[in-house]
């Protein structure tokens, strides 16, 4: 049988374009490989600039790189590299009695970071001793340094003291530093609760808070473990989140941040579970509460500045108790305020207080030791 030659002629052209797909994908590859090789293992040092890459000026992604690619780039833990890697090698070790922190094993790790915080801890701690959680809690308090998605930037350097918890994946910072080539100063932030044990905070080291906190008679929450995420946080999704979310235990009061009328609540409780909206007219603005336990207010009801109308909850999509609290512009619910920069909410940070400097400042030098020793 005779083939028609035009056929022939297209078979041949498709053989032709495929190799030189498979070439030139080889190639760029053979090429990729060999430049994170040379990034990852000789351009170390401060001194060696890569001109192509101009390091100071590259903005560190926001996504993760793909498993292959992380397969294929990281360094293997041989003994031969232990020169190399000994400045990024995790360091544990149980401070002695006598301290503050007796009996616990406290860890530390000090490294350049590199791609993002996520892939610098990753490198280091292994994913199933959650070095996800971890650089998570990085994040959360970085968040009150700078935007994290544009601030954070190949060489900048961070040490962390932290604690592993009881429970997969749980970590307690005690020490942040954290050196930014953008801004030209280290950030540090140091936890400390012996002031107040429940109410415990990060502080500079002149003993002034790093977050903000909402006067109490605006605030919507007024004893919370933590804030876990601020709007705008990059870790939920592709929009970021639209709200401030509270960690508190199940069944803290939740109070309205201003006057104004009850236009729903519990809508979509799929999602945002037992919630409440209020309009604010005269501010122009409408603030929600989700995740409650228990809602106290209906629709149409008049409501006073610092009025409980809630307690807050687990319910919706949650991973963990807290309160979900969004301050939205009222004619356009895209637009989200910080309720921290907000002008209408006043916020405050907190100082040590006098008698418990000392303490405070005994607990700086611990923790800059522990940096110091590893
Ligand atoms: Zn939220």
């Amino acid at each position: 049988m005779d083939i028609p030659p035009s056929s022939l002629h297209n078979q041949h052209i498709e053989k032709k374009n495929e190799f030189s797909f498979r070439f030139g994908f080889v190639f760029l590859f053979v090429i990729s490989v060999g430049l994170n090789i040379y990034l990852l293992y000789f351009n170390q040092k401060k001194d060696v600039v890569v001109a192509s890459l101009p390091q100071d000026s590259e903005v560190v992604p926001l996504f993760e790189l793909p498993e292959v690619y992380k397969k294929e780039v990281s360094p293997p833990v041989k003994t031969s590299q232990a020169t190399r890697t000994a400045v990024i090698t995790p360091v544990s070790f149980t401070v002695p009695s006598e301290r503050k922190v007796e009996g616990k094993t406290i860890h530390s790790l000090n490294f350049k970071v590199r791609n993002s915080l996520n892939y610098s801890v990753c490198r280091i701690i292994s994913r199933e001793k959650g070095c996800a959680a971890l650089s998570a809690h990085l994040g959360r308090l970085m968040a009150w340094f700078m935007d994290i998605k544009k601030g954070v930037r190949n060489g900048d350097y961070l040490e962390v003291v932290y604690q592993q918890l009881e429970g997969p994946e749980q970590f307690k910072i005690l020490k942040l530093s954290y050196k930014s080539k953008l801004f030209g100063k280290t950030f540090e932030a140091f936890y400390f609760d012996e002031f107040d044990p429940k109410n415990g905070g990060y502080f500079d080291r002149e003993g002034k808070e790093i977050a903000q906190r909402i006067v109490e008679a605006q605030s919507p929450i007024r004893h919370y473990i933590e804030i876990t995420s601020l709007p705008g946080d990059f870790r939920k999704g592709m929009g970021g989140h639209s709200g401030t979310d509270f960690k508190a235990e199940v069944g803290t009061p939740i109070y309205s941040g201003f006057s104004g009328k009850v236009t729903r609540t519990n809508w979509n409780v799929r999602a945002n579970g037992y919630c409440v909206e209020i309009d604010h007219p005269k501010l122009g603005i409408k603030t929600l509460y989700l995740h409650l336990s228990r809602v106290k207010v209906k629709p149409g009801q008049t409501i006073r500045v610092g009025q409980q109308i809630a307690e807050s909850g687990n319910t919706g999509r949650t991973f963990a108790p807290h309160l979900h609290y969004e301050i939205q512009k009222r004619k356009n619910k895209k637009i989200i305020y910080n309720p921290f920069t907000f002008k209408h909410h006043k916020s405050y940070t907190r100082k040590i207080p006098s008698q418990h400097y000392p303490s405070f400042q005994k607990t700086v030098k611990l923790y800059n030791a522990v940096i110091k020793e590893s």
